[in-house]
């Protein structure tokens, strides 16, 4: 406690061209090693790069979509070290004038909205893969990687703490995944993030120090490397804030490095002292030419993007009035969202909804959205699988909520319908059909099973005819018990009125 965080992000997208960025070799993940290399990427002498144009295009879309500045200049550098993974012992990046700078991502933290500046956006090419684990005591190299296009977004250190970090890598990752330049896949390493902390007194405990305004000055930063995932960043930087604390009230310096995060012992180990940007010698790159970005160009890719998560949630809660919180989680992947709409789309079209109300319309959406939100995704959570391979598609679930809202359904049967919809993707009404699951609405069996209710429970009768109205719902629960679900709520309900 009194002391505060300041975390800077730097994150590696690797853009879904089908070529790399300055050769025509594929991009196509899990090929065989080294199969999909060319004189260019694997830097043999006499060759000539040249920028892929898709590459520059969807750069330029993140960066718009992360509301950044597109310079009307911009040029690549050589940022020259020395690796097994990088043949040419340059990498191809941006240094000075950057293709974008100046933009910011709005998240929400403790309820309030937050902006988190970006600093820049750029272009660079990828390096090779190192396997250490193929061959016993031997390191083996693909490049196939080589030359594949990332775009590196560079944050300002706004982010105060691991928590934040996380958010704002979920928003990061859902608005490119929107406007469809990558698939942000981490385990393929399509997404990576590296993040800069230090730590601070904060400026209460500053204050109550007697030092003044020293609250500003930046404590000594360490860079983490080797997460592979939100939850490992938000986890390496809280072990890393507690690790610098710890250092900083026993008195001991820290050391401006970079560390490793160990998944397995959940600590960061040191790795390097941290080079500066001075160490990589980086000079304009001679073999390419400086780009000029045509502002028509920027105007007609700014005009193209898509509806953005943001406006797509304001729009949700907006047209389909349902709660902000639900909108929010429908809208956290352009796939849930998609799924959510063609569903409502397809209810609505259907012969029972159109002699809907307005009002009955929006029960449905949030009934709809309610059944995504729980059964959905706990079963894609379960199965570890995404929603575009789920096999219970919308069309067939809009069917489901339209025969529970007929009373032919149960929610608890449907609930068992889902599960075998979800695995098998066959319509509800087949499933109903095939293992008669249909519910009871025969009045007569009904009838009886009311009056045996209402014998067995003659206290909530007597609260009942008092004027307590929950007297009666808890009633129907004794029903349904009874039948086990598959009485027909509303007949039981009128039922138990008529006997009452
Ligand atoms: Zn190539």
């Amino acid at each position: 406690m009194g002391y505060e965080a300041i975390i800077g992000l730097e994150v590696h997208v690797q853009l879904k061209t089908k070529s790399k960025i300055f050769c025509s070799c594929s991009t196509e993940f899990g090929a065989l090693p080294n199969s999909q290399v060319c004189p260019v990427c694997l830097g043999l002498p006499g060759v000539l790069p040249v920028l892929n144009k898709t590459a520059l295009e969807y750069a330029i879309k993140a960066a718009l979509a992360l509301d950044c500045r597109i310079a009307k200049e911009s040029i690549f550098a050589r940022k020259n070290y020395f690796y097994p993974d990088l043949p040419k012992s340059y990498q191809i990046s941006q240094y000075e004038e950057p293709l974008s700078s100046k933009g910011f991502v709005d998240i929400i933290t403790d309820g309030k909205l937050k902006k988190i500046r970006i600093t820049r956006v750029h272009l660079e090419e990828d390096a090779g893969k190192l396997l250490h684990e193929e061959v016993k005591d031997s390191t083996l190299i693909d490049f196939n990687r080589c030359g594949v296009p990332l775009i590196e977004i560079v944050t300002e250190p706004d982010i105060k703490s691991p928590r934040e970090a996380r958010e704002f890598l979920a928003i990061l990752k859902s608005i490119l995944q929107y406007i469809g330049v990558s698939d942000c896949n981490m385990e393929e390493g399509s997404l990576r993030c590296d993040a800069n902390i230090s730590v601070r007194p904060s400026k209460e405990e500053t204050g109550k120090r007697g030092n003044g305004e020293t609250g500003k000055e930046l404590g000594v930063k360490v860079e983490i490397k080797n997460m592979n995932s939100f939850k490992a960043v938000e986890k390496a930087l809280e072990y890393e804030m507690r690790r610098q604390i710890k250092a900083l009230e026993e008195g001991k310096r820290i050391v401006q490095e970079t560390r490793l995060w160990d998944e397995n012992k959940e600590i960061t180990i040191s790795m390097r002292t941290k080079e500066e940007a001075h160490d990589y010698r980086y000079f304009p790159e001679p073999d390419l030419v400086l780009m000029e970005i045509d502002r028509e160009w920027t105007e007609r890719i700014r005009k193209s993007l898509p509806e953005l998560p943001e406006a797509r949630k304001a729009r949700f809660s907006r047209d389909y009035k349902i709660p902000d919180y639900d909108a929010g989680i429908l809208t956290s992947s352009k796939e849930l969202a998609d799924y959510y709409e063609e569903c409502i789309e397809a209810a609505r079209r259907s012969p029972v909804a159109d002699r809907r109300s307005p009002v009955a319309g929006r029960k449905f959406n949030k009934e709809i959205a309610n059944w995504i939100m729980s059964e959905l995704l706990r079963e894609l959570k379960e199965g570890n699988i995404g929603i575009e391979e789920c096999k219970a598609r919308p069309q067939a679930l809009a069917e489901m909520m339209t025969l529970i809202d007929k009373g032919i359904l149960s929610r608890k049967m449907a609930k068992e319908v889902f599960v075998e919809m979800f695995e098998t993707g066959e319509k509800a009404s087949w499933i109903i059909k095939k293992r008669s699951l249909v519910q009871i609405s025969d009045e007569e069996a009904l009838t009886k099973i009311v009056d045996k209710i209402l014998k067995e429970n003659p206290r909530v009768v007597e609260d009942y005819k008092k004027g307590k109205e929950k007297a009666l719902g808890y009633l129907v629960g004794q029903v349904m018990k009874e039948t086990k679900g598959r009485a027909n709520p509303q007949i039981v309900n009128k039922l138990l009125k008529e006997e009452l």
